[in-house]
């Protein structure tokens, strides 16, 4: 008798245990999404010097497109004169 009592609450502990595992929360509606994958960007070269970068941290300038602002003016100002 003592055995099977024994028996009983290891099986409604069990059950208990599978009972309140089972229901998954639901993502936190606070919680920040994970980051999306970076989407692949164009690549340009910096016409002054040849550097790659993506065409969104490009400064575009007369003659093509520049890593910077430094190689921007350095460009022009040898074309422009
Ligand atoms: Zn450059």
């Amino acid at each position: 008798m003592k055995y099977i009592l024994l028996l009983a609450v290891v099986l409604g502990t069990l059950w208990l245990m599978r009972t309140l595992r089972k229901p998954k929360l639901p993502p936190q509606p606070g919680a920040t999404p994970p980051p999306a994958p970076a989407l692949p960007e164009d690549m340009v070269s910096c016409t002054q010097c040849g550097m790659h970068l993506p065409r969104s941290e490009a400064l575009p300038g007369r003659g093509g497109v520049f890593c910077s602002e430094a190689h921007r003016g350095a460009f022009e100002s040898q074309r422009g004169n």
